[in-house]
This record gives structure tokens, C-alpha cells and sequence, in this order.
């Protein structure tokens, strides 16, 4: 079968590659879309938790053998260590992520454990199929700061995550919305979610801020736009420096969260959001002649679209 392989430092290719095969209680997936995330395109270039050669993507959905339609939640745990007898399967001491530890998604076929599929409305599109993983990130950061509704909101970057931030935060009663990112495209997805307040940086105060870039300047702008009390939720991984004024957070008794991935329940309770996203800014490329293109592309800057899938 078709895989695009991340083969080394900044490369990525179309190889023709073994077919999987499923383990025990495993199923392999016949892909339909899969999305090209963030994290990939900064995580091959100094390669950390991936290892070339290694076929990626983690957000995706497709095919059952039987023809179920399904998502897959990309995150497997062990369901056995004391995190995950908390129910934090996102911390689980043994957790591996399809696409970034185990083969992913970039790929006609992909073998995943029967217990990370979950069957989708008939009437999903692929396309919103396919960000459901990105929405059960904004589920799970929205949840570990205590909920929006009522709450001024503000995030920072429109990427995929943000965009979806947002789109949750207004579909949970967040009582003001306002968005920044540098890039115009960007803005102007999140003026098309229906976000009024969008500027290259955040104006005013806010209950709760979402940094979703996670490079020092934007965790510290999500911290400086805080109101006392509130809330400063990390989502983004671009860089390690936290970039943060440690008196400001002590007199101010701010907040700061790290958010990462979901656990299922929150995976099963993106499906009902993303069915309801606004798609506008979502392009799909057929993987074998443009996959390796489009990613190269994404990596060296290219600003749109704001999410890139693969169709295999
Ligand atoms: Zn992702
Ligand atoms: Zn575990």
C-alpha cells in the first residue's frame, strides 16, 4: 500500500510500504481522511518522540473491514496504572500514540486496537470525521478549566486547535470570544466561526486564555491577559521556554494549566461538535501525488489552508 513516511530530519515521502497487520483485538482501518497536524510539522524537523521511518498521522477516520464508518482515538493506554485508574488515560504512564510512536494514519490502511474505534452519525462528512481528534483536545482543555459558559474566553492562534477552541468555547456559552494570530488567513477563519474580537494579539481581560501556539511570547501574552483569579490553559507544543512573569502569576493568584490530548469520553463527545464545525477552512489532497508536496509546503510556512487532510 501508499504511505507517507517520515523518513528522516525535515523529510517526509510517498513510499510503497507492507500492509499492517492487525494484533490481537485489532482491526485494520481503511483511511478516508487524515489530518496534517502542527505538532508533525515542527515535530520531524528536530525528530524527539518520532523515530524515521515512521508513517504519521494521528487525526483520522475511515472503514471498518465490516463498513463501519469510525474515528479512531489515536491515544492508546495501558487502562492499568495508577493514572489511568484515575481516569486520566492522557497521563497513562504507558501511553503511545498512533502516528508517533506506532504506525499512523498517513496511509491507505492502518491497524488500531478494536477499543480506540468509535462508529460515526451516518451523515458525517470525512472531512468533519477527520477533526474530531482536534476537537476532543479543545473538550478536554475547556473541561480542565472549569468550563466556559459565562466566561470571557480568549485564545491565542487560529490554527486548527484554536479555531476549534473557539468553536467549542461559543458552543458552550462562553460569554465573550476573542481570538489573535499573526497570520491575516487566520483571523479571518476565526471572523468566519463568528468570533467579533480578532486581532494579531489579544485586547482586554479575560476569565480564561487559551495559548494555542505554546512558544514563550504567546504563553506570556496568555498570562498578561488574565484577569486576577483566572485561568491559563497550554495546549500548544511548539517550544520548551514558558516565558512566564512568576511574581505577576503569585500576586495575581493566576492559573496555569497544561492541557494534553482527552480522554475517551471526551473523544466520543467531540463526535456531536465537530459534526457541527464550520469546514471553510479545511483542504483535502490526495496523498499519493500531493501528500509529500502539501506537507513540505505546510513546514516551510505556507499559510493555507489552516488544515490540510490526506486522502488516500
Ligand atoms: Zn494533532
Ligand atoms: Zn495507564
Amino acid at each position: 500500500m501508499k504511505a507517507l513516511v517520515f523518513t528522516g530530519p525535515g523529510l517526509v515521502q510517498v513510499d510503497e510500504v507492507p500492509e499492517p497487520r492487525a494484533g490481537l483485538n485489532e482491526t485494520v482501518v481503511s483511511v478516508a481522511r487524515a489530518g496534517i497536524c502542527g505538532s508533525e510539522l515542527h515535530g520531524i524537523r528536530q525528530p524527539g518522540f518520532r523515530k524515521p521511518p515512521m508513517i504519521l498521522g494521528h487525526e483520522f477516520a475511515g472503514r471498518t473491514p465490516d463498513g463501519r464508518r469510525v474515528a479512531v482515538n489515536p491515544l492508546l493506554v495501558c487502562g492499568s496504572c495508577d493514572k489511568c485508574s484515575a481516569h486520566k488515560p492522557q497521563l497513562c504512564r504507558d501511553r503511545v500514540l498512533l502516528g508517533v510512536h506506532r504506525a499512523g494514519a498517513f496511509a491507505e490502511r492502518v491497524a488500531v486496537p478494536d477499543s480506540a474505534i468509535h462508529e460515526l452519525p451516518s451523515t458525517m462528512s470525512w472531512e468533519a470525521a477527520a477533526l474530531v481528534e482536534p476537537t476532543a483536545n479543545a473538550v478536554h482543555a475547556w473541561g480542565l478549566a472549569g468550563g466556559v459558559s459565562g466566561r470571557r474566553v480568549g485564545v491565542i492562534g487560529c490554527g486548527t486547535i484554536g479555531l476549534v477552541c473557539l468553536f467549542v468555547a461559543q458552543s458552550s456559552g462562553a460569554s465573550a470570544l476573542a481570538a489573535a494570530d499573526v497570520a491575516p488567513e487566520r483571523r479571518d477563519a476565526a471572523r468566519r466561526l463568528g468570533v467579533q474580537e480578532v486581532g494579531d494579539a489579544l485586547a482586554g481581560e479575560f476569565d480564561v486564555v487559551v495559548d494555542a501556539v505554546g512558544v514563550g511570547a504567546t504563553r506570556a501574552a496568555a498570562m498578561d491577559h488574565l484577569t486576577r483569579g483566572g485561568t491559563a490553559i497550554w495546549l500548544g507544543l511548539a517550544a520548551p521556554d514558558p516565558g512566564i512573569n512568576g511574581q505577576a502569576l503569585v500576586r495575581d493568584e493566576k492559573r496555569v494549566i497544561g492541557s494534553f490530548a482527552y480522554s475517551d469520553a471526551e473523544f466520543v463527545e467531540a463526535i456531536s461538535y465537530a459534526e457541527r464545525l464550520d469546514l471553510s477552512w479545511v483542504e483535502t489532497f490526495s496523498l499519493a501525488t500531493k501528500g509529500a508536496l502539501i506537507f513540505n509546503e505546510l513546514m516551510n510556512g505556507r499559510p493555507l489552508p489552516v488544515k490540510a487532510l490526506l486522502e488516500p
